[in-house]
């Protein structure tokens, strides 16, 4: 039964392995554009399904936005409102939109209430608590909105973790570093310590996560010092990313490898003294590289679309919406199946290019992407990009190719360069060059993980041949971490 948002597109039904109603709709439809894959959907009839062995459950961990309005207004904020104070007409996660993840939370044991705004400002948080006091609930907050009465009702309703974003005195941070928001701050701290303790309860558990930057890394002893007096149950010091060229230089990423040491040499003693401080949930301090990805399988991330979330705790997202899918089958979805390959069986080096710079996977590259992106030059790869594809289009194939493979040896951001590597993979299929073709569209979908048409292809040529997939799926370190949460 193929449900009817999924019948209309049959990009969609082929990553789904419905590849009987993919070709039954593209038969009936002449467009152009889909002839190559309703011959190559002919020739693969009967082939195995591509990485069929590389299923998982659905995710523990659901991040659900709660709230598109904050005025706080942070200059580090990765949300967008540095400048505005709401990113979306509703400004909040409607009931409705809350029950159309449904099936998602069913599936998990840990539920996140995070961002995109301010999630104390949502007035339907409790209600969203309520509906999940069975689950092991996170809320994480400024702590601007929280008064006394707030934080009676979170006990009420078996919150278990309120995790508070702090930054100390980073001036790009929360509060814009600002003395009398740490002071106010730390006192907050200690008067919901002091009320949890008097309503003799042990949650919810105080957690602080701290973007670390060059202006907050001198005075991490002091917020790590107020954490350890006021009896902070975690604290996560994460790097922050900077979203801007311009922030940058006051990252860690600059100058990492002494950063990191620095970063770590507080960590050690901290822990020492018996604070849970660590760098992210996996790793207790922070490295060069992680692999595989503890994300993988276990978290997925509604964010601004809700029918396009994230499955890691980065911003990776797929070529298919959930829409029309239950979880399981979105879950099990070729583009999963696929990254579960690439993270458990693969070299690094064949990851896709957004993991390569993700620094929960290579807090070191993250750098070194920063200075390959200054030295593009947009307007000149675009004309040449243009021309090689008008060449492509009037079938100059040979042309076509030359020019493109010039263009390659630029530098280039990530979408043009898997356009590039999509359009010679194409040329390769219309020569029913199929080895050669595979070998381009893995490269389109490394550097564009989002790339419907390329992934479907992938799908297809896939299926010529006998992948073999053995997994080097590492300890389930998330799980451990889920147990120790109930
Ligand atoms: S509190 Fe959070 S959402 Fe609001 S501006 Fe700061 S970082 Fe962005
Ligand atoms: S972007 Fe890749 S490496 Fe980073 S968290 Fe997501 S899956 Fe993991």
């Amino acid at each position: 039964m193929v449900n009817e948002y999924l019948r209309n597109d049959p990009l969609d039904l082929i990553l789904t392995d419905k590849l009987n109603e993919a070709f039954f709709l593209l038969s009936g439809n002449k467009k152009c554009s889909n002839q190559l894959i309703l011959k190559l959907l002919n020739a693969v009839k009967d082939k195995p399904v591509p990485l069929k062995n590389l299923r998982a459950f659905p995710p523990k961990i659901i991040n659900i936005p709660t709230s598109y309005k904050c005025t706080l207004g942070c200059k580090m904020c990765s949300s967008g409102f540095q400048n505005t104070t709401s990113i979306r007409e509703e400004k909040f996660l409607t009931h409705d939109e809350f029950n159309s993840l449904m099936p998602w939370i069913k599936e998990s044991s840990i539920i996140s209430f995070v961002g995109l705004g301010e999630t104390l400002e949502s007035p339907y948080i409790f209600d969203f608590l309520e509906k999940t006091r069975k689950k092991t609930t996170y809320l994480v907050t400024s702590g601007v909105p929280l008064k006394e009465n707030t934080f009676f009702r979170l006990i009420e309703c078996n919150l278990d973790y309120l995790q508070f974003s702090f930054d100390g005195n980073s001036s790009i941070g929360h509060g814009g570093g600002k003395k009398n928001y740490i002071r106010g701050f730390w006192e907050k701290i200690k008067t919901l310590q002091k009320i949890k303790h008097e309503h003799s309860g042990k949650t919810p558990k105080i957690s602080i996560r701290v973007a670390v930057d060059k202006e907050n890394i001198a005075s991490l002893d002091e917020l790590l010092n107020f954490s350890y007096e006021y009896k902070v149950n975690e604290v996560f010091l994460v790097p922050f990313v900077p979203i801007e060229q311009m922030f940058f230089d006051t990252s860690l990423f600059d100058n990492f490898n002494v950063n990191k040491n620095r970063l770590n040499q507080i960590i050690k003693i901290w822990r020492k003294k018996g604070l849970d401080v660590r760098t992210s949930i996996k790793n207790i301090f922070l490295h060069n590289a992680n692999s595989p990805c503890m994300s993988i399988d276990n978290i997925v991330n509604f964010g601004y679309e809700l029918d396009s979330p994230t499955v890691c705790c980065s911003s990776l997202s797929l070529p298919i919406k959930t829409q029309g899918y239950l979880p399981k089958e979105f879950w099990n979805s070729f583009p999963l199946r696929y990254l579960r390959y690439l993270h458990f069986s693969c070299e690094q080096t064949e990851l896709p290019e957004f993991c390569k710079t993700c620094w929960t996977e290579n807090a070191k590259n993250v750098s070194e992407n920063y200075e390959q992106l200054t030295t593009i030059n947009h307007e000149d790869a675009l004309t040449l990009y243009n021309k090689a594809s008008e060449l492509k289009r009037i079938k100059k194939y040979l042309e076509s190719q030359k020019g493109f493979n010039q263009l390659l040896k630029k530098p280039l951001h990530s979408s043009t360069r898997s356009s590039i590597y999509f359009h010679l993979g194409e040329i390769k299929i219309i020569k029913e060059n199929y080895n050669e073709a595979l070998s381009y569209m893995k490269q389109a979908v490394k550097f564009n993980y989002t790339h419907k048409r390329a992934f479907t292809y992938l799908y297809l040529l896939l299926s010529f041949h006998d992948v073999p997939t053995p997994i080097q799926r590492k300890k389930k370190v998330y799980l451990k971490w889920i147990s120790s949460r109930k």
